[in-house]
């Protein structure tokens, strides 16, 4: 079985590893890093735990090394996870924020501080994503981050799912920035047969 890589942040290690320990408790093999070059090829799935920031950095390097990985950012109160991202496949995260700024979404600041049982609840939401990704070949439960973003405020206990389409224009990922290439159909379906 290939590894999950958890990519964080040193910030952010308390939090890499509330999520490791449920992966492990799902008997899914570990391993955390604070730098991608460490990642080997073909991870089973990168978990990337960091700010927009981060997360924008490490989409260009997933996305010229074909990793298929899963965003995560925390705010006060829980957090957002994904679209899990399969490179020319689904939505990059260039993608998503192109569609957020369309949309004039604002951004949630990032939390230094919040409360740890939310923390807590949010982290199981993205071990049990990791879970569905892992069985998706023999289950029919596939992430529901595959091709959606999903907000949940742990502390309320409510959330909310929006679907995330590629950018053909996309600056990482696009297709149309080769005059070339033909546009391509949306395959997300396809990974789970
Ligand atoms: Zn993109």
């Amino acid at each position: 079985m290939g590894e999950y890589w958890i990519l964080h942040a040193e910030e952010d290690r308390a939090k890499a590893e509330k999520i490791g320990g449920m992966l492990q408790i799902a008997g899914l093999p570990v391993r955390w890093t604070e730098s991608p070059d460490e990642v080997p090829e073909a991870p089973e799935l990168m978990i990337a735990i960091g700010s927009e920031e981060r997360l924008s950095a490490w989409n260009e390097i997933a996305n010229s090394r074909a990793f298929n990985w899963l965003p995560v950012r925390f705010n006060r109160l829980g957090g957002s996870v994904g679209p899990l991202v399969i490179p020319g496949v689904t939505a990059c995260r260039e993608c998503l924020k192109r569609r957020m700024a369309s949309l004039s979404s604002p951004d949630v600041p990032e939390a230094a501080a919040g409360f740890e049982l939310s923390w807590q609840i949010f982290a199981g939401i993205v071990a049990l994503e990791v879970a569905k990704w892992s069985s998706r070949h023999k289950s029919s439960f596939a992430p529901l981050t595959l091709g959606h973003l999903l907000e949940f405020d742990a502390f309320h206990i409510e959330g909310e799912l929006s679907a995330v389409h590629r950018v053909p224009t996309c600056t990482v990922c696009g297709v149309r920035r080769s005059a070339s290439l033909a546009a391509q159909p949306w395959t997300e379906a396809a990974v789970l047969a």
